[in-house]
């Protein structure tokens, strides 16, 4: 007769829990109407079984996969912004496709807040109806040209690119760096300063503009497939390439103040992706015959990643609804911004280790997301740069200018 050992795990008491719910723990998809959370569900759906798995390849090879265009397009992800939808429903979308991948949520978060948003804000009648339909379908990528090789913290001060109307055309001079999709965009919103007033301006040049250079910036460490860009400008184009709405660096702040909201959503994605990916690993790998997730130390961290983006969600759930009143604030932007990129570094460090060895690998997903993070807390106003923004607001003294 055999005696069977009956394995630890079965005589812990245990509920088999994965699921979706501990990714929106606030449960704020239930504010959306029917309609925006079916197609939440049904975007999440196409994101996690088509886009995630093919993103881990292009990634290791810095490589833009566009092949995937076309689906996300047929999603509505390119019009999200002018589509009529809540802004509750752009922020969990923009999460769900940063929880995909944050190269592809950050293309489309520029592309619907600093290329759309722009122009149909900024732009003329003209220049809305030659290039807001083509780009609502991704047809038209746009690039958003502000940061400079010699001015990044500094740009409001510093920018240094020129443009000088003369004869019914602007003559545009400068170089700029980090120009995400500079290399493959049809269209470059070039922020440059007015020689006449010393303002600055903002232009639609079509990249196939004589004098427009890209090259793609090689060997970053975190949102590899995103093709970043240096970008050399010598161009000459027509009196009606400025954006008539765009005549100070005020404009652009604003414009600014959204897509810094939009980076909170990206941290709320990728501290999903994060959760996600961490407990799933854990249930399955066993150590000292047990899974790792029976551990409390594991447990422990698993519970860090998930208060950490609970408050993240919530934090932002908030937000969209004070975008909503017209109340989105320069010191909310940049709470918002600083704070959870700050959580998820935090979220990358604890989940990763669960993972071990794997945990640095980079062909495994958890090194993406967590090298990802590392970009998310630089952009759009270093993590410095917005508790700077914050401190002034909060104290009434400029720290940095
Ligand atoms: C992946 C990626 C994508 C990007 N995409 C775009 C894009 O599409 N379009 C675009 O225009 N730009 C883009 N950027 C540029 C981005 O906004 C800048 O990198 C950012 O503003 C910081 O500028 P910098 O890199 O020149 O750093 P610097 O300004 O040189 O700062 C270096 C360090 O010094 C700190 N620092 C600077 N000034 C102060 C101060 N007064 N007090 C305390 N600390 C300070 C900063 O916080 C930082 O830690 C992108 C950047 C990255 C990394």
């Amino acid at each position: 007769m055999t005696t069977q050992t009956t394995p630890v795990i079965q005589e812990r008491p245990h509920k088999s829990v994965p699921s979706e719910e501990h990714l929106d723990l606030m449960q704020l998809s239930r504010h959306l109407d029917d309609a925006e959370q079916a197609r939440l569900a049904g975007l999440t759906q196409h994101l996690q079984q088509t886009v995630r798995p093919a993103v881990i390849e292009p990634w290791n090879a810095e490589e833009f996969p566009d092949h995937l265009l076309p689906g996300l397009a047929a999603l509505g992800l390119g019009e999200t912004l002018v589509d009529g939808s809540s802004p509750l429903f752009q922020g969990l979308a923009h999460a769900a496709i940063a929880r995909a991948d944050v190269s592809l949520s950050a293309l489309l978060g520029i592309h619907n807040e600093l290329i759309i948003g722009t122009i149909q804000q900024l732009g003329s009648e003209d220049q809305r109806q030659r290039w807001l339909p083509r780009l609502r379908t991704l047809e038209t990528i746009g690039a958003f040209c502000l940061t400079e090789p010699e001015h990044g913290s500094d740009i409001a001060g510093g920018l240094a690119t020129s443009a000088t109307l003369s004869d019914g055309e602007w003559r545009i001079r400068g170089s700029k760096r980090w120009i995400g999709a500079g290399t493959m965009a049809d269209i470059a919103l070039v922020w440059a300063r007015d020689t006449a007033d010393g303002q600055i301006k903002g232009f639609l040049v079509p990249t196939g503009t004589p004098g427009y250079r890209a090259s793609t910036i090689h060997g970053k460490t975190g949102l590899r497939i995103m093709q970043n860009a240096d970008v050399e400008l010598d161009v000459t184009v027509p009196e009606d390439a400025i954006l008539p709405g765009a005549t100070s660096f005020s404009v652009t702040n604003h414009l600014l103040m959204s897509s810094r909201a939009w980076v909170g959503w990206q941290a709320v994605g990728a501290q999903q992706a994060l959760f996600d990916i961490a407990s799933g690993y854990a249930r399955q790998r066993e150590q000292f015959g047990t899974p790792l997730a029976s551990f409390q130390l594991i447990q422990a961290a698993l519970a860090q990643v998930a208060g950490n983006l609970a408050v993240s969600t919530a934090l932002m759930g908030e937000l969209s609804r004070l975008q909503e009143e017209g109340a989105l604030t320069m010191l909310r932007a940049s709470l918002a911004k600083a704070t959870l990129t700050r959580l998820a570094r935090e979220s990358a460090a604890a989940a990763r280790e669960i993972l071990g060895g794997n945990g640095i690998l980079s062909t495994h997903e958890i090194a993406k997301v967590a090298a990802d993070i590392e970009a998310l807390y630089t952009y759009e106003g270093t993590h410095s740069i917005n508790m700077l923004i914050a401190g002034r607001e909060l104290t009434g003294m400029s720290a940095f200018v």
